[in-house]
């Protein structure tokens, strides 16, 4: 202080420390494909580890937060696997915290912190791990992110994009809904602001001076100057002219250091609070657009999302043995999850050999995902006492609802619902004669059969029979809708190869008997919460009723239970609900953006009438009924190149399917159509009840309230077109989706009370052919490479859009399960154990975030979305709380109090 004082008394300023971080930022995949830049990752890697091990003055570098560059690099050098542990347990390389540098909205809370703890393990595998959450290039950050850090034991963040103007200094407190708050340094121009270092020592220190001004007004005291870029390889000079540079001014002391170095002991007194999340273009593009380009993309990651969190891992903790936990599966899927979380990826800003990559890495966790909680339906299903359809409720919350059965019979049982009947297995006709065939071919048959009992999802082999005499040999086969334990079949199997073989030229007849069955779709009341019971159709208090006008007759058709009515309007193809008409708007504009923004073509015209529309109703009640729009619209083709206007047309035709069930307010919608045309935006228009100067939308482990605007700047238009994770909510609407995550307030107007918006626009499809592009009237510079990237149109692609609406809906977590976690049904042989109906857990208080085994133990991850302490209860087991680490935190019995806006995990004692 003394020293510090006389060099101001003299009217000499004190060095400031330059913290010099030498880095690399790595997207794993881009605009190019994963294994071009595994290439020069491989020859960076070779290069750097060279350099840190020969010379002492480049002492620190920092591998972009994330543990997925060492994997890769050490799948082709698994030999340098010690020198990378040595050099991080000198503390001369930093190891994650990530495994991937994600991106933060559209991905599930859940994937954020597998991703976190995936980082971690592997981290702590080569020593230790940065114990920063170092977020340098998402595009923007989430409200809980604090939150999260906090819990795995981390007081600092370093952020970029999404920063807003009320940040005017390179550091804030970064702010959770619950409170907690991390340390955040802010990189004012990113996280390149020292890459490429001059080998010059005097070049440097301008270098340093010229930033110094353009961000002085922010500097507090250091100034961290990040030495790395995208891809950048390591400068051999920076130890040599870093000490060049010390030697040649008194004003600057350069270091060359860690962020976690840095960053050790800074405190947050005085600094400015933000709380939530991170979404302005104040000052660096948050690229917005991410969330709906590629809109297949955010579907198929949607569905392997609810595969492995919703299905596969509670359905697998709960009614598998915990000696078969399928862990290492899981950790397959979810390295697969992980890796697509990455923001070039998930966010499809990408060449299509990238997103094709994305593509199949989704489709794999889910195929995974799907067979794992298919194996531990099957497990729950043998372990049951009691024969017959017995349904399931994978969600935690006790509900009914609308499940589809084969029930056996001819007739249709008493308030259930008649579908069309499907053939018999194998394509067979119930009831056809027997088969004659040779013993050859019988033989063959017999060869390629399954060796289980099972045909199909609702048929297995009862009964098979076998007769022999003269006129050839007859086998019986008894198919039907339980497993049976009890056939032979290896035998049987055995027995046949052995008549066949004896009697090679005999005739055998096959006579298949399929017992009549009905498939039927009936209501039913509540199952337990992660429980069963035996399936029997529900009393319908509510059924629901069509009015279908006479063909010529230009009135609605009503659909309606007693609780919501829906009039389907013949002329436009739109709809009512209760009373509030016009839902179901298509509006499709062009979009002359590219891959991260939106952007509107010069003289941009709107097109939301179509050229002929029909209703045809295809169910009727009582306990489903759903009406078809069929909708033919022309489109223009493109955006011309030249003129930047819309251009040419194409025709296409849209169907809308609306649904209603039977005791639920929820309307539920799916639209398809193959996307016919290029550089344009599809947005479906849903009314506000109540106009609304405000949204609802659900992030990670939180629902966050957004007004009706996005800062931004000249170079970026704040367009508050916003991410929703599965639901949004807006003037009494509550839209919850299958992966339509980009939503925006429009038809706004001023009113007496403020700017009140009328319409909820939920994009469809936004279809552009550029990576980047330059000129763009919302975004004038490029965000990326000016690449085309033909995929992204998704021209000639079938698009299925699904959403479910609600008016007056009071629980948007409950809608959002209902509407895409459907009650399973199994069909046990009986025999099991397992009483008739039950629970295997019991969480209430709270929304369950994960159910899945750790070492062995049941673990519950649990969020509290609201503003309320919550009482979590988890029936009579007691546990303990614990963080993303796995450290205790403290023990619970029974239930524990979560604090407003709260994330915990708990591990619970016993089986
Ligand atoms: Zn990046």
């Amino acid at each position: 202080m003394m020293a510090k004082s006389k060099e101001v008394l003299a009217g000499k300023r004190a060095k400031r420390r330059i913290a010099v971080v030498p880095h690399t930022h790595w997207d794993r995949e881009w605009y190019e494909p994963f294994q071009t830049f595994r290439l020069r990752l491989v020859r960076m890697l070779d290069q750097l580890l060279g350099l840190l091990e020969s010379d002492p003055s480049y002492a620190r570098f920092l591998l972009d937060g994330q543990m997925a560059v060492v994997d890769d690099y050490l799948a082709v050098r698994p030999e340098n696997e010690e020198r990378i542990r040595a050099l991080a347990a000198a503390g001369r390389l930093s190891m994650g915290p990530w495994y991937i540098l994600l991106d933060e909205f559209l991905v599930s809370g859940e994937t954020i912190v597998r991703d976190l703890q995936m980082g971690l393990r592997r981290g702590a595998a080569f020593g230790s791990t940065m114990e920063v959450g170092y977020l340098p290039d998402m595009f923007g950050h989430v409200a809980q992110m604090p939150q999260v850090l906090r819990l795995a034991g981390f007081e600092h963040a370093v952020v970029w994009r999404g920063v807003p103007s009320a940040v005017d200094k390179t550091a804030f407190v970064w702010e959770a809904l619950d409170g907690s708050a991390v340390r955040a340094e802010y990189l004012v121009t990113g996280y390149g602001n020292g890459a490429s270092l001059p080998s010059d020592a005097k070049e440097l220190v301008r270098r340093i001076t010229d930033h110094e001004k353009e961000i002085g007004d922010f500097l507090i005291d250091d100034m961290l100057f990040m030495n790395g870029t995208d891809h950048q390889e390591p400068q051999p000079w920076l130890g040599r002219v870093v000490e060049e540079a010390n030697a040649i001014q008194d004003d600057y002391a350069l270091e060359v250091t860690s962020l976690a170095d840095y960053l050790r002991g800074r405190r947050s007194d005085g600094l400015v609070t933000w709380r939530g999340e991170l979404r302005s273009g104040f000052r660096a593009n948050v690229l917005m657009g991410v969330a709906s380009n590629r809109v297949d993309v955010k579907k198929a990651a949607a569905l392997a999302e609810r595969s492995l969190e919703r299905r596969a891992e509670p359905l697998n903790a709960l009614f598998v043995p915990a000696q078969d936990w399928p862990g290492a599966l899981l950790d397959l899927a979810w390295l697969e999850m992980v890796r697509n979380a990455a923001h070039d990826s998930s966010c499809a800003c990408s060449v299509d050999e990238v997103i094709d990559a994305v593509l199949v890495r989704y489709a794999e966790a889910r195929r995974i995902g799907d067979g794992l909680a298919e194996q531990a339906l099957t497990a729950l299903q043998r372990s049951l006492a009691q024969p017959g359809p017995t349904v399931v409720n994978v969600t935690a919350r006790a509900r009914g609802g609308m499940v589809e059965v084969v029930v056996p019979g001819e007739d249709v049982p008493p308030g259930t619902q008649a579908l069309p009947d499907e053939p018999g297995a194998f394509g067979i006709p119930r009831g056809m004669g027997p088969l004659t065939l040779d013993a050859t071919t019988v033989k063959t048959i017999l060869g390629m059969l399954p060796s289980g009992s099972q045909i199909d999802t609702h048929t297995w082999i009862q009964d098979v029979r076998v007769e022999e005499d003269e006129s050839g040999i007859d086998i019986a086969i008894v198919f039907g809708p339980e497993e049976r334990f009890d056939v032979p079949l290896a035998s049987i199997k055995q027995d046949l190869y052995t008549r066949l073989g004896a009697r090679p030229d005999s005739i055998v007849r096959i006579r298949i008997d399929q017992p009549a069955v009905r498939r039927v779709v009936a209501r039913v009341d509540a199952v337990p919460g992660f429980g069963w019971r035996p399936f029997a159709p529900a009393a319908l208090e509510h059924p629901v009723t069509v009015s279908e006008p006479a063909a010529d007759d230009p009135a609605p058709v009503v659909v309606s239970n007693g609780l919501v009515t829906v009039l389907v309007d013949g002329t436009d193809g739109t709809f009512a609900i209760d009373g509030v008409a016009g839902f179901g708007r298509l509006v499709e504009g062009g979009d002359h953006g590219d891959s991260y923004n939106y952007s509107p073509p010069a003289g941009d015209r709107l097109v939301d009438t179509p050229d002929s529309v029909s209703v045809t109703v295809t169910e009727h009640g009582p306990v489903r009924a759903v009406a078809v729009v069929t909708a033919a619209y022309t489109w223009p083709d493109h955006v011309d190149g030249v003129t930047r206007a819309r251009t040419g047309s194409v025709t296409v035709t849209v169907t809308t399917e609306i649904e209603l069930r039977a005791e639920e307010r929820a309307v539920r919608v799916t639209t398809r159509f193959v996307n016919p045309a290029s550089d344009h935006r599809l947005r479906v228009h849903l009314p506000l009840p109540e106009p609304a100067a405000e949204s609802e939308a659900e992030c990670a482990f939180a629902v966050v309230r957004r007004g009706l605007d996005a800062e931004g700047r000249p170079d970026e238009r704040g367009l508050p077109t916003f991410p929703s994770r599965r639901f949004v909510t807006a003037g009494g609407l509550t839209v919850a989706h299958e992966g339509l995550l980009e939503y925006e307030l429009v038809d706004i107007e001023d009113g007496p009370s403020g700017r009140r918006a009328g319409t909820l626009a939920l994009t469809v499809l936004r279809s552009t052919g550029m990576l980047s592009r330059l000129g763009m009237s919302y975004r004038p510079l490029p965000a990326g490479p000016l690449t085309p990237v033909e995929g992204l149109q998704l021209r000639g692609r079938p698009i299925e859009a699904r959403y479910v609406l609600c008016v007056g809906c009071d629980d948007p977590y409950a809608l959002a399960d209902d509407a895409f976690i459907p009650l399973d049904v199994v069909y046990s042989p009986g025999g099991g154990t397992r009483s008739p109906t039950g629970r295997a857990l019991e969480v209430e208080g709270a929304e369950v975030s994960a159910v899945r085994r750790v070492a062995g133990l049941l673990e519950v991850r649990v969020f509290n979305p609201t503003d309320r302490p919550a009482q979590v209860r988890t029936g009579e087991r007691s546990g303990w709380l614990v963080d993303l680490k796995g450290r205790t935190l403290e023990a619970m019995d029974g239930s524990f109090e979560l604090r407003p806006f709260g994330i915990a995990t708990v591990r619970l004692a016993g089986d």
